[in-house]
This record gives C-alpha cells, structure tokens and sequence, in this order.
C-alpha cells in the first residue's frame, strides 16, 4: 500500500463528507443536497461500500474522498492529501525518499561525468594518451569529432580514476555502484585501463556509462571491446549510442538509421550522416525501437552481408566479431519474426540496407559517402528483405524448395495482422511457390494459432474485464504505454475516473505536450504530478499489459471508455433507484397523512416529483440500453454521465 492509498484506507468518506454536508440515510448510502450546486431534492449520493460520492444532478460527477475535499476546499491534490494525512497520522514520506535516491542518481551521473572530463583531458593532453590518438588518427577521426563526442583515453595505472575521483570528492561506494571500479582480489581498481574510451549518453544527453576499446590486442579480460555493467543509471537495453546527438538529424531526415559499431557512429557523423545510431552490441530492444519512435517511424538497420542467410537478424558485433568469446551462448539474438513484430506493436517500418562483403558502416562511408547514402536509400522494408532472402536460399524449381520456402515464412508473416499487408505478401508468395493463395491463407492460420497467441487473447480479456479502479488503471496504462493514443483520449473528461489518484493523472498527462525534446512522455507526466503520485505512476507504467499494435491499442482504449461511461450510467441508476424506492414510501405514508390533515396541494408537488424521478430513472435506462447496442466507436466523445 502506498502512502496515498494508505491515507484513503484509515479515512471513512462518510465522515469526512459529514463535516461539510449534512447527510441523510438512504439504504445502504447517504444522500444530501448536493454542496457544489444549489437543488433542493437531494441528488448528492455517498456510498460507503465504494467509499465514493457522486452527485446525479447538475454536477453530474463524482469522485472519493480526495476529490471530495479537494472540490469542496479549491484546493490541489497534494495538498487535500497532506491536509487528510494529518487527520489520520499519516507521515508522507514519499517526497524526502524520493529526493534522496534522485539524489543518488545525480551523484553517479556527476561521477560519469567528471571521469569522462578526466579521460578526454588525458586523451588531448597526457603523454600515455598517445597511443590512442595515434589510433583515432589511423581511423581518421579527427580532434573535432573526438571533442564532440566526447572521447577519452584511460591510463593503464590500476587506480589513476579512482585517486582522480576520490580527490574530488566522490567515495569509493558511489564509483563501484557506477561501474567505475571494480572489486579485485586486492581490492578495489579502475574497471577501465588503457583504453580508448567512449561516453554513452541517454537521451538526455546525460553520460550514463561508458564504451571502452581495447588499444592493446588484448588486455587480461580478453576483450576488444567492454562497457559498463548494468548500473542505476547505464542499462544499455534502454540506450541507444548517440541518440541525444541524433534526434536533430533523425527529424530533418525522416528516418533513423541504426549501425553496430561506436566508430561506425562517429564516421556517419562525420560526414554529415547524424540520423545514424548504435545499438552497441546487443540486440534491438524494443525499447530501443520505443526511443527512435518518438521522432520517426522509419527506421534502417544497416546489416552486414551475412545476415541475410541468418535467422537471427542482428546479434552484437561482439559476437559478429567474436571478441568477447563467453558470452556468444547469452547474446540475446533478434529474430526476423520478432522485427517483423516490432513493426507491428510499435508502428515503425523497418528496412534493411545490406552492407557489402565484409565491410563497416565506417569504411563504407569513408571510402564513398554516396555510395552510403544509395545504400541507405535503397533499404528494403523487412519483410521482403527477408522473403527474397529465403526465396534465394532454396531451389524453387523443386515442390520441396517451394514448400520449405513457404514453411519459413509464413511465421513471420503471422505476426502481421493487417489484412492488406498480409494479403500483398501472400500474393508474392503465391507467385514464388505456385500455390494458391487460398492453400497459403490456411496455412498462415496455423501458423498464427499458437499457445502464445491465445495466452495473449485471455491477458487481454482479463486484464480489461477488471472491475472498478482495475479498469481505470487500466485505461492509464494504455495511455502511458501507446502515447499515439492522446487524439482519441483528449476527449475523455477526468470525471469519468473515481479514484482521484488515476484522476489526478489523466489530467496530467492530457496537460502533457506529446514528447518534450529528449523527454519521454512519461518523465513529463511525472513533472506535472505531485511526487505521492509517482509510486501510482510508476505502478501503472509498469503494469504487465498484453502487446498491442496501434489499431488493437484503440480498440481496447475505446472499449475501456465505453466500460467507465456505462459504469457511471449503472451507478447513477442505482442511486436514482435507490431514492425513488425511499420516495414512494415517503408518498405512500405521506397520502395517509394527507387524508387525515387534507394537506392536499403538498402531496401533490410529492407525486410530481416522484413523476420526475421515474422519467429520470427510464431515460437512464434507456440511456444503458442504448450503450448496449454501441459499436464504442462514438463511446470516446460520450465520457459522461449523461
Ligand atoms: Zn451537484
């Protein structure tokens, strides 16, 4: 339980709503007036059970008791928070916490930071730098580039960094748990020496860790290239070599292009190419396609000539060059199936441009810049990279080599589901195989009915067939998770959502601009609410959600809609039936009373109002049956209560 939610559960709504308004029993709620407009028939209903209030009239919403008091008060959520946490003994702590460990990763971040400095000064000016430049001049990069890039040398002594560092403050603790040192058999010593050393900075532009080649043929680890290990701040899934300095250039050129190697980065740079980014030797994450999708949709994978008669389409240049030899078993490998899937959830299009024989990014851009930008250009989108491949890899004159071509493919295209997509490849299929496209339909139905496929289905149905708060988070969820989804969502009032946390969040993130330059979305939501928020918000980020494509991503979004409104028309019903009930025994009492006193004209004014309320009662429930025949298309533009 979070502190807001601990706040929530030591609170009784009933109580706290009593201090304001004077509330009546009705049933198992409470009705008054309603405090935030003028009426006299009581349309403000509190239920305890739900720990919820809503009012039925003019206001038309709703909320618990966060909102409540937030409403009544004027004043924010943070605040309506402190203020019932005192009422209830409740220490927030959340904020020191928070600071603390923010804190904390500020410290790392300056060490990166400052070891950085000390590298690029040796690398300029210290004599042991000269192996180094002899190096970066050979590969012809020159002090400009080296400047901008911010590259470094790191002396072969075992605690050069380390003295460095301790002598500007920094301690032994932060350097170890940033991946600066490491903890030998004697002790504590730099984790990089005499090597060439290459910053990697987040998106940010913040040094999160570090590259480093070897300049020696080997050193004692044995490798030609080594990084920092996963740390609080470096996690090299989520990093992409050179982003921070490519966004300007991935915008203006309409694509991003994604190369293996440090050195191959620098060279497109160099020559003007500054869409170009690493994926330092792992494989294509998708969060690292998730942070190329913030500034385009298409994406190049500049391969080289081998992948294509690979399964796996990128492994880490690592493993392509086998310099680190232990690792080739763990080296997480991206299959054409998963690109292909890639595409799909994320909504990029990824092609393909295929490297001569042998040959780097680098020394293709070295050697001819046009020769890189034709290669670029011509770049195939994946999948018919992939079925020319197959197509050349088996003799289509024999059923069998047309039958294992169709076999090997038809994976891959299952993960595709739009139909028209589908059907071109199937076309082109067709025509390589000589089978019909009806035979290959089939064929690509069992293809796609595998056990993971109806696992998904069943995440998904249960994941949105939660009740209550489940449904609203999970509403946020796919907010956070698909920001393409702001156009459809920006109709959505706040009030549709009780829970004042989800509340106070939705209203954040509509108040979000798309994507701040270098920020995700998200980071922006967590600036625009009140740090009690941010457990909430970093629960729901990372929710375990089923993986849709954008148009799966509308589809649950607009369902979820249409769940929350329908919920709002189920509870005004309720409550509306609720004090109906209490009023026609009021009306049945008050006509005894009425024959005895010959109070006519009151009654009256009694059975009209009762009138009213069954009028009000049947076009709610006209209201939910017609929601009921909703194709939920229109469900985006109806969030309210009518
Ligand atoms: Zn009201």
């Amino acid at each position: 339980m979070n502190e807001v939610e601990e706040v929530k559960a030591r609170l009784d709504i009933v109580d706290v709503i009593s201090q304001y308004v004077t509330l009546q029993k009705a049933g198992r709620s409470f009705k008054a007036p309603c405090p935030f407009h003028n009426e006299r028939t009581p349309s403000f209903i509190v239920t305890p059970e739900r720990q919820s209030w809503h009012c039925f009239g003019a206001c038309g919403t709703g909320g618990d008791v966060i909102t409540f008091v937030m409403k009544k008060e004027a004043i924010e959520f943070s605040e309506a928070l402190k203020m019932l946490a005192e009422r209830v003994g409740v220490k927030l702590q959340g904020r020191r916490e928070f600071s603390q460990e923010q804190r904390r990763r500020e410290r790392l971040l300056a060490a990166n930071e400052a070891a950085g400095d000390w590298f690029g000064e040796l690398l300029v000016n210290d004599k042991a730098g000269a192996q180094a430049r002899e190096y970066l001049e050979r590969r012809q990069i020159d002090s400009a580039a080296a400047k901008d890039f911010g590259l470094g040398y790191s002396p072969a002594a075992w605690d050069g960094l380390r003295n460095h560092l301790r002598g500007i403050g920094f301690e032994d603790e932060e350097l170890l748990r940033v991946g600066l040192l490491l903890q030998g058999d004697s002790g504590l010593h730099d984790r990089f020496r005499g090597r060439l050393m290459f910053p990697i900075r987040d998106e940010r532009g913040r040094t999160a860790g570090f590259g480093a080649r070897s300049l020696e043929n080997r050193d004692a680890s044995g490798a030609k290239y080594i990084n920092t290990a996963q740390s609080p701040v470096f996690d090299k899934s989520g990093l992409l070599y050179a982003l921070h300095r490519a966004v300007g250039g991935i915008r203006r050129e309409g694509r991003a292009v994604i190369v293996e190697g440090y050195m191959d980065v620098i060279a497109a740079h160099q020559h003007g190419f500054d869409n170009v980014v690493a994926s330092m030797g792992t494989a294509l994450t998708e969060r690292q396609v998730r942070l190329l999708r913030r500034t385009t949709n298409q994406i190049v994978l500049a391969l080289d000539a081998d992948a294509a008669g690979r399964d796996a389409a990128i492994r880490g240049h690592e493993v392509v060059r086998g310099a680190l030899s232990d690792s080739r078993s763990t080296m997480p490998l991206v299959t054409w199936r998963g690109l292909a899937g890639y595409q799909q959830t994320i909504d990029v299009e990824l092609k393909v441009a295929i490297l001569p024989d042998g040959r780097d990014p680098d020394d293709v851009i070295r050697a001819s810049p046009k020769e890189w930008r034709t290669l670029v250009d011509g770049a195939v989108p994946v999948l018919d990279f992939r079925l020319d491949a197959l197509a050349g890899s088996h003799d289509l004159s024999t059923p069998a080599g047309r039958s294992r071509l169709a076999h090997e493919f038809l994976p891959i295209l299952s993960v595709v589901t739009d139909p028209v997509v589908r059907a071109q490849y199937l076309q082109r299929l067709g025509r390589l195989t000589a089978t019909g496209e009806r035979e290959l339909s089939a064929m690509l139905v069992s293809a796609t009915a595998r056990p993971g496929a109806s696992k998904r289905a069943a995440a998904t149905k249960e994941a949105v067939s939660g009740r209550g708060d489940n449904r609203e988070e999970f509403l946020l969820a796919l907010l956070l998770r698909y920001p393409a989804l702001r156009e459809d969502a920006l109709g959505v009032r706040e009030e549709l959502l009780w829970n004042s946390e989800n509340r106070a969040l939705l209203a954040a993130w509509k108040g979000t601009a798309e994507a701040i330059e270098g920020t995700s979305h998200i980071e922006g939501v967590k600036n625009a609410v009140p740090v009690e928020l941010w457990p909430h918000l970093e629960r729901l980020t990372l929710r375990k959600m089923p993986e849709f494509d954008a148009k799966q991503a509308r589809e649950a979004f607009a369902d979820c809609v249409q769940r929350l409104v329908r919920r709002g028309l189920e509870a005004e019903k309720q409550a509306t039936g609720a004090v109906f009930a209490e009023r026609e025994a009021e009306v049945g009492a008050s006509v005894l009373a009425e024959a005895a006193s010959g109070e006519k004209m009151e009654s009256d004014k009694q059975l009209l109002e009762v009138l009213r309320l069954q009028a009000q009662d049947m076009r709610t429930g006209l209201k939910l049956h017609g929601r009921e025949e909703y194709d939920g298309s229109e469900s985006v533009q109806t969030g309210n209560h009518g």
